[in-house]
């Protein structure tokens, strides 16, 4: 199933929502019953508007399923999350993006990882243990590892977040807001926070399109001016169409992500990609 270097231009598989409970049954036996082999990754590149350069690549999660073919998170995640699989699952991911990542910046392709962290292996006392390893066994450079975090994940408990992640940059490791825009935190909270960089929610570049009516997304600009007021930096998610783009540049986004751009796909791709975008 994982043919064509497992482009994710392959339709990933979703259930069918009448067999829900029956799916999560069956997704929660196999996690139990050692499913961990069967997860692949997927990177997304995230380019620079002002050069066109790739800077990075956000780290998805795909389980290969020996039935199903390609599964996008949505159909396993909640249920990995719900019967506490989430958290080994991510100290894989950990492992295996940044030897990933080491491995390409020997190569002379330095890209940042984003890897996106769970509200509650962000709780969790391990957290700290499983970036350390990570990073001391693929030898990675922690600044070009980036997690992302919800803004749940730190408006839960605030004075917890913030000893969590100045241990975090204490080793050196770089920290995005998530879908910024579906929460109910503020710029204002996340202030407080050494917090490097904000992912607007692609709803939120959705909007601003019907909003705008062919002028400015001023919401949009309004947040990414406040934004680097505090000098964090900002990335516009979900950039589909030529006017996203555009759009997004006119606010004033540092970078873009999104399926105009490039689509999430397999490890030897992103390489392909890369040196093709670089060399023209
Ligand atoms: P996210 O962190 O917001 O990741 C971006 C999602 O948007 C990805 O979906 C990506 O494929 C999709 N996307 C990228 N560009 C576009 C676009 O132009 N248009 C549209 N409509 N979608 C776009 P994906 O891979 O299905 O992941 C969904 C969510 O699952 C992620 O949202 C993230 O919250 C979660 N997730 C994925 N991998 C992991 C993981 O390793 N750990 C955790 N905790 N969550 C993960
Ligand atoms: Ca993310
Ligand atoms: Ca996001
Ligand atoms: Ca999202």
């Amino acid at each position: 199933a994982a043919k064509a270097a497992g482009r994710d231009r392959v339709r990933l598989f979703s259930p069918d929502l009448r067999d829900a409970a029956r799916w999560r049954m069956d997704v929660a036996t196999r996690l139990r019953d050692g499913a961990m082999d069967q997860f692949v990754v997927h990177y997304q590149p995230v380019v620079r508007l002002d050069t066109g350069a790739v800077e990075g690549v956000e780290a998805l999660l795909r389980w290969q399923h020996p039935e199903r073919g390609l599964l996008a998170p949505d159909a396993f995640l909640s249920v990995a999350e719900e019967t506490g699989q989430l958290i080994p699952i991510t100290r894989w991911l950990l492992r295996e993006t940044t030897r990933q990542a080491a491995e390409w910046a020997r190569q002379g392709l330095a890209l940042r990882m984003a890897v996106n962290i769970s509200a509650r292996h962000f709780s969790a006392e391990t957290l700290v243990r499983d970036v350390r390893t990570a990073l001391r066994d693929s030898g990675l450079d922690p600044e070009q590892l980036m997690l992302e975090l919800t803004e749940t994940s730190v408006a839960e408990d605030p004075t917890r977040a913030e000893d969590q992640l100045a241990v975090l940059r204490g080793f050196g490791v770089r920290v995005a807001i998530d879908d910024f825009g579906t929460g109910w935190s503020s710029l204002a909270q996340l202030m407080a926070l050494p917090i490097g960089t904000l992912k607007i929610d692609r709803s939120l570049i959705a909007a601003a399109e019907r909003l705008a009516s062919g002028g400015t997304g001023a919401v949009l600009g309004a947040i990414v001016e406040l934004a680097h007021t505090l000098g964090i930096r900002s990335v516009a998610e979900g950039v589909e169409t030529a006017e996203h783009l555009r759009m997004v540049r006119e606010a004033g986004c540092d970078s873009a992500q999104g399926y105009l751009l490039a689509r999430p796909m397999a490890a030897a791709d992103v390489e392909r990609w890369a040196y093709r975008v670089r060399d023209g």
